[in-house]
């Protein structure tokens, strides 16, 4: 069986992390990565984060700075109807923390209800930067608490995706 490259928690988060930082080098508002180019780039940040050359916790500093849009859904910039919104679902282990919430219209919310962040978006657009930074931000801590970070799919008792890594609040003991 072919060995899979992105085989940790620490790996598949950082690669994240890697993708949000190169959309918020790159271009202010998301980027559709197609060239070659954007993945190498986005390779040479991966592999500072591994090696430690950046930290996560650079990036979260950024999501203070996207916190300007309080009167808008996060998701589609509507105004109306409004409420907040778990981006891990508090069905699925989500923890009930300013962190974990964004403000979104009723129809985004009823919309994404208890799917993950990963799987909604992919059907609709692109996530929202401040919406990823948090996202990553909960899984990165809730790893590192459970010191899960390094661990395999086997240990954890799931594949390892990106989809998939919220899992870990469900298995969550609290
Ligand atoms: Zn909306």
């Amino acid at each position: 069986m072919p060995r899979k490259r992105f085989n940790t928690p620490r790996k598949v988060i950082y690669y994240e992390y890697a993708k949000l930082i190169y959309r918020s080098r790159y271009d202010k508002w998301g980027v559709k990565f197609k060239s070659g180019k954007d993945y190498i780039r986005i390779e040479y940040i991966f592999k500072q984060l591994l090696d430690n050359k950046i930290k996560p916790s650079n990036i979260l500093r950024e999501n203070k700075l996207l916190v300007g849009s309080e009167n808008s859904c996060v998701y589609c910039g509507a105004s109306e109807n409004l409420q907040w919104e778990h981006i891990i679902p508090k069905a699925k282990g989500g923890p009930d923390i300013i962190d974990n919430m964004v403000l979104a219209c009723r129809k985004c919310n009823l919309s994404k209800g208890a799917r993950d962040i990963f799987d909604w978006c992919q059907s609709h657009f692109e996530i929202p930067r401040i919406v990823l930074g948090k996202h990553l931000k909960l899984l990165l801590l809730e790893y590192e608490k459970q010191k899960k970070m390094d661990s395999t799919s086997d240990e954890l008792g799931f594949e390892l995706s990106r989809k998939n890594l919220a899992l870990i609040f469900e298995t969550n003991e609290r």
